[in-house]
């Protein structure tokens, strides 16, 4: 028998649970296949920030940071149950813009609209203030602003319950694999993965909010490859609680990339995030060892006590799709040196080692510093890593 509806959504994560219930909302029959269990992709595997997007100001995206400063504190009114406040110190060092312009950036975060409930930024002390107190006596100091933690798989679970409660049907363990255009409709095969049963949907329109697996599903109505994404692996590590305080922080790196170190269910401290391309099926995603390698020894940079590999408890990935709109996007790994351009040395010019991009080919070594090395050094081994388990996948099949 064939189930019609105005709307079939693919995915069950935020995307598509928070479409089912917009559209739901809106008075449109609904229904929505998920092909695990809801929230199971990405968005489980989060910073589970609710944030403004601070870092977008430098790419003058006011709008955007606006938008996203109001959605915030609707977010938090509408589910404040699972969502909270969050203050983030971002401690100053000479690595960083001028103090005078990061001031500029977080008035404009406060002043841009959108920001009503939430406290404002402000400078702080590391010298006098508890936050400076896991730090190196380097950091003097710092500023705080504010942004809001949730429970990213929870707030998917909701907006699903609440799609139900107005009237979408919400189907888990249900993979579409057909699409098929036919005299104006769409026309779906759903198989259930517990019972291997299959079903159809008629819908008269299909949202794809498959998250990494956008592409696998524009192939199945297409017929074709698809290639509309880049996927970037982002991972998370969970490490004992390494600091007293309620407050998170936020640590620039050499490589000009951000990562957070965030109190995590009492007796944890979560620091995350990386970033770099991934090309195997997300279903996969797990951390590196370079990945691992990268945070313990970003977040090294700023906390007084070192951290090694003693020190996790646990570790998640997860995986972005990003739009590629053909340009790529380049990602900097130190000053002056991008991604792009060490992969060209690697795939074209027989470069293995952060020694031979520094030295033989570029002298770049003359111009990095030792922690820029470092992360060449890490973005070289995760490379490497990543082909050796692309070249053993080949050799299986
Ligand atoms: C490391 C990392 C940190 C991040 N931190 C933040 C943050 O702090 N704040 C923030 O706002 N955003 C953050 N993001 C981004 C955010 O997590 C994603 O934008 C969001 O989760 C994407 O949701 P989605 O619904 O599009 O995809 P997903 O959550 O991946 O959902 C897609 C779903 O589609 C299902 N699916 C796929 N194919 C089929 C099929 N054929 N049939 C049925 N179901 C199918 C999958 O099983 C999956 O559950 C982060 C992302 C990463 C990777």
């Amino acid at each position: 028998m064939t189930e019609h509806c105005d709307i079939l959504i693919v995915g069950g994560g935020i995307n598509g649970a928070g479409i089912a219930r917009d559209a739901a909302g809106r008075g449109y029959s609904v229904v929505l296949a998920e092909m695990s269990d809801l929230a199971s992709g990405t968005s489980s595997a989060s910073t589970k920030l609710i944030h403004g997007g601070l870092r977008y100001l430098e790419h003058y995206e006011f709008r955007l940071v606006r938008e996203a400063l109001i959605e915030r504190e609707i977010l938090w009114k509408i589910a404040p149950h699972i969502i909270r406040p969050l203050r983030f110190v971002l401690p100053h060092h000479r690595g960083l813009r001028p103090a005078w312009l990061l001031r500029l950036g977080l008035f404009l975060y406060d002043h841009i609209g959108g920001r009503k409930l939430l406290p404002p930024t402000r400078s702080v002390d590391l010298r006098q203030d508890p936050a400076g107190i896991p730090l190196k006596e380097t950091f003097v100091k710092g500023f705080e602003y504010s942004d809001a933690w949730v429970q990213d798989a929870r707030l998917v679970v909701l907006n699903a319950r609440d799609a139900a409660n107005k009237g979408a049907r919400i189907l888990t363990r249900m993979r579409v694999d057909a699409l098929e255009r036919r005299d104006g409709f769409f026309e779906a095969r759903l198989t259930d993965t517990e019972t291997q049963t299959s079903r159809r949907v008629c819908a008269r329109m299909v949202v794809n909010a498959a998250g990494p697996w956008v592409d696998t599903v524009i192939g199945l109505a297409a017929g074709a490859q698809q290639s509309n994404v880049r996927l970037v692996q982002g991972s998370h590590i969970v490490v004992r609680r390494l600091y007293e305080h309620e407050r998170c922080y936020i640590f620039q790196n050499a490589d000009g990339r951000i990562i957070f170190a965030i109190p995590y269910e009492e007796n944890f401290t979560l620091i995350g995030t990386t970033d770099h391309d991934y090309r195997d099926d997300p279903a996969k995603v797990a951390i590196t060892e370079a990945e691992t390698d990268y945070l313990l020894l970003a977040a090294g940079e700023y906390f007084k006590t070192p951290l090694s590999r003693d020190d996790l408890v646990w570790a998640y990935s997860g995986v972005r799709p990003l739009y590629d709109d053909g340009a790529g996007q380049a990602q900097p790994i130190a000053q002056g040196l991008f991604s792009h351009e060490v992969d060209y040395l690697m795939d074209f010019e027989w470069a293995k080692t952060a020694d031979d991009i520094l030295w033989r080919r570029s002298k770049l070594g003359l111009h990095l510093s030792v922690d820029e090395g470092t992360a060449l050094t890490a973005y070289i081994a995760s490379r490497t890593e990543l082909t050796s388990v692309q070249a053993t996948q080949l050799q299986a099949s």
